[in-house]
């Protein structure tokens, strides 16, 4: 595989396609990881975060972006540590890591897969006293003490202990007695802004209910908190987005590498003239002679139909404003910017990359990094370069 799919880099425009694989050209666009650059991010945030030890969160096939190419890359940096929302993505990880990795599932304990969890010795997150009983049940069963980590809810209401469940906790506390309690988490609802008064308001409750438990080591901060102050991080952290190039932060510099670039192929060029209509719903209207790039990338790629009239894609530094509808399998582009002929059929594009950052995007889109990454979708070529472990 490695040798028939040749590294493509990103950021170079091609402006033929002589030579290239009948494989890679038969993909509308081609999605490039940076295998490296996973690796330098999750280095940055552990050296950061020292002591205070640093998972990788690889839910929704790590970001989009492959769980069973991008974890053993984490787990190379040193990574033990791994989260992902559901049981079946923990069964489906778990070859692709170390046996002494350990898989954490922070959605919880669904009735009936206790059994499946514990024989694969996959640790849930406990999030409510049913839960926390069902484990410990089991345990009883094999008499012994099942590993978990007991989450609280600090204050976004999602998932976790209530406080009257807390209340409920602390009045028996021998329902832990049952259960080996790994680590106590919380999840900050608004660590993406430094800013919010939210974040301190949920330190303090953490830390309050941590003085009426028994000790247990503390998983408490995501991206954002593992770039805020120490009193955040506790004993792990359980970064996503940074990891794979994401800002941790709004309004603040981004320190992660890039991690993701994609380009997508030119399928058709054409010059139309002033007052045409273009795409579905006529919703653009051309208002001079304009040269038009179709590119086959559209919304079941991931692209949002949100883009529509929006944003851009680049051929070197020269933007190239997305006209008309995003349509399911394609995107006009108005490349009048470039020379007649520069864009020729299955040249590339940029979507993703030196010109265009994936905030970028996300911000032309009206969403999160977090969604763009999470809905690339399966029709691309998929590049992995820089694999230290192929
Ligand atoms: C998704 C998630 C994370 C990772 O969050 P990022 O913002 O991507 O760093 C951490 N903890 C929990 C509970 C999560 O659901």
């Amino acid at each position: 595989m490695s040798v028939l799919f040749s590294e493509t880099r990103a950021a170079a425009p091609v402006d033929t396609t002589a030579g290239e694989n009948p494989e890679i050209l038969a993909a509308g666009g081609i999605l490039t990881v940076d295998l490296a650059a996973l690796r330098a991010n999750y280095k940055l945030i552990a050296d950061a975060l020292s002591p205070t030890r640093a998972a990788a969160v690889v839910k929704a096939d790590a970001y989009g972006l492959g769980a069973d190419k991008v974890a053993p890359q984490f787990y190379a940096a040193g990574c033990r540590d791994f989260f992902v929302a559901h049981l079946g993505e923990a069964l489906k990880l778990q070859p692709h890591i170390g046996k002494d990795a350990v898989i954490y599932v922070l959605n919880g304990l669904q009735p009936q897969t206790e059994k499946l969890c514990a024989d694969n010795n996959i640790i849930p997150v406990l999030n409510s006293l049913e839960q926390l009983r069902n484990w410990a049940a089991l345990g009883k069963t094999g008499n012994r003490k099942l590993p978990a980590l007991l989450q609280l809810d600090t204050g976004m209401s999602r998932l976790g202990l209530s406080e009257q469940e807390l209340k409920e906790l602390l009045a028996d506390i021998s329902l832990l007695d049952g259960i080996d309690v790994k680590f106590i988490i919380s999840h900050l609802a608004s660590a993406d802004n430094v800013q919010s008064p939210q974040n301190h308001a949920q330190l303090e409750r953490m830390q309050a209910a941590l003085k009426l438990l028994p000790h247990y080591a503390v998983a408490f901060s995501n991206s954002g908190g593992s770039f805020m102050e120490r009193g955040y991080h506790f004993d792990l952290a359980r970064p996503g987005i940074a990891l794979y190039g994401g800002a941790p932060q709004e309004n603040a510099p981004n320190p992660m590498q890039p991690v993701v670039s994609l380009q997508a192929r030119v399928i058709q060029c054409r010059t139309v003239p002033a007052h045409t209509l273009v795409g579905y719903g006529g919703s653009y209207e051309t208002q001079g002679e304009t040269r038009i790039a179709t590119i086959a990338v559209g919304y079941a790629d991931g692209w949002p139909r949100h883009l529509s009239n929006k944003g851009a894609a680049y051929y070197g530094a020269v933007r190239l404003p997305i006209i008309g509808r995003v349509s399911m399998d394609s995107i006009t582009l108005d490349v009048s910017a470039l020379p007649a002929g520069t864009l020729k059929l299955g040249s590339l594009v940029e979507l993703i990359g030196a010109h265009q950052s994936l905030e970028q995007v996300a911000q032309d889109a009206g969403t999160i990094s977090y969604e763009i990454l999470t809905s690339l979708g399966n029709r691309y070529h998929r590049n992995y370069i820089n694999d230290i472990l192929a």
